[in-house]
């Protein structure tokens, strides 16, 4: 606390000493950003203390054990796909509301088997969370986004893998493999360094929350500060779904790159772009900070992003900001950047999946059996489709 208010004396002084008459117009930025980055303290290692926080806030709630009634009462409502972990092998319902999805998080359960101790749990591939902070009991479903109203248990998003949304005609199989995303938005990070990026705000993608709708109405009326437009989704039916105009072309996220300023926005719940954006080396303005997924807690505002409202009422000013704190705002979007590169490493999305589902199972107070009626998933029937 002292620290902090030694900064906000200290610091107009020393830019009033070294600056211009203007600076005093971004002290209170600049006093956010020192004040953020002493206070944050880097995580040790890839599976930091950060990480860990998240989950255990997660498990929580079933800190006194999961019965096999309050199972079986989660099973009864059909919020999600039934999987089981008997002798290392895996089991799960038939239903499954989108394959794809469900083979996206059956590669990494499959890939821990060897080490995963018997358990059942269920998975909602809904984006949708489903256990809002006001029921009781509160049961356990795994969903990989929320907000704080919420007590889903977070799992990494089976788009790791596969199973993203597709879009026509850049990712007609859907966005997945974040693996080779993260190649391919190295080399697009290399080819446009921060210096040659482009300095506006940038952002394509369609309609899913009209959250996003400021911006594509600030880029109509300002194209010089941010080039902004929708494209189509799938659920696109007329111009009134892209604000009245026609859809872009949808743009590749490796050619987002160019740009210095990248926007993340919630779609449904947290859209998949964020942690591709900070890959790009460009800096990321994140509005809106209620639609979390399993990493957002370890990224701080001001740290590793620029904090938007999801009014977006203080964007220029914020533009403006950045555009004549070139120097300043360029670590914060190389610290983005570092962390997604060392910490949300795909090795770092199974080592979180394997400590979840570890920590999970000892909540279990029952022997897990093996229901009749279930198949077996193993690596073959992952590809060949259940
Ligand atoms: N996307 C993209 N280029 C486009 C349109 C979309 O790369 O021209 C990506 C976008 O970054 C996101 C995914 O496709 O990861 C789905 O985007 P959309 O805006 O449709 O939905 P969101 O998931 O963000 O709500």
């Amino acid at each position: 606390m002292l620290g902090v208010l030694l900064i906000g004396l200290f610091l107009p002084q020393v830019l009033s000493e070294r600056g211009t008459p203007e600076d005093s117009r971004w002290l209170h930025y600049l006093n956010q950003i020192h004040t953020a980055v002493q206070r944050h303290s880097p995580p040790d290692s890839h599976n930091g203390t950060c990480f860990y926080r998240v989950l255990q806030e997660d498990l929580e709630p079933f800190r006194s054990g999961i019965s096999r009634d309050l199972m079986q009462n989660v099973l009864s409502r059909k919020l999600g796909t039934h999987y089981q972990i008997i002798n290392h092998r895996l089991y799960r319902e038939e239903e499954c509301m989108f394959s794809a999805r469900c083979s996206g998080v059956e590669h990494f359960l499959l890939e821990l088997l060897p080490n995963l101790p018997d358990m059942e749990l269920v998975i909602n591939v809904r984006d949708y969370p489903q256990v809002p902070s006001w029921m009781n009991p509160v049961i356990p479903i795994f969903s990989f986004s929320k907000t704080s109203d919420y007590n889903d248990i977070m799992y990494p998003a089976w788009t790791f893998w596969e199973g993203g949304p597709a879009v026509w005609p850049i990712y007609p199989t859907g966005l997945g493999r974040w693996d080779l995303m993260r190649e391919d938005l190295k080399k697009a990070a290399d080819l446009w360094p921060w210096e040659k990026k482009i300095p506006k705000g940038y952002f394509r993608g369609s309609r899913t929350s009209p959250d996003r709708d400021p911006l594509i109405l600030l880029s109509r009326e300002s194209p010089d500060l941010v080039d902004a437009e929708y494209t189509k989704n799938q659920a696109w039916k007329s111009e009134r779904d892209t604000l009245g105009r026609p859809p872009a072309k949808e743009v590749p996220l490796v050619d987002h790159c160019t740009y210095k300023y990248l926007f993340n926005f919630r779609g449904v719940a947290a859209s998949f772009r964020l942690k591709h954006l900070f890959l790009c080396g460009s800096l990321v303005f994140h509005v809106g900070d209620n639609w979390l997924e399993f990493f957002y807690n370890c990224l701080e505002p001001w740290v590793h992003y620029v904090p938007v409202s999801p009014d977006l009422e203080d964007l220029r000013e914020l533009l403006q900001f950045v555009n004549e704190n070139d120097e300043e705002v360029k670590k914060i979007a190389e610290r983005g950047h570092k962390f997604i590169r060392q910490f949300l490493r795909m090795e770092d999305v199974s080592q979180y999946w394997g400590s979840l589902l570890t920590q999970y199972s000892q909540l279990l107070q029952y022997r897990v059996r093996k229901r009749k009626d279930y198949r077996e998933v193993t690596v073959r029937s992952h590809h060949t489709e259940l």
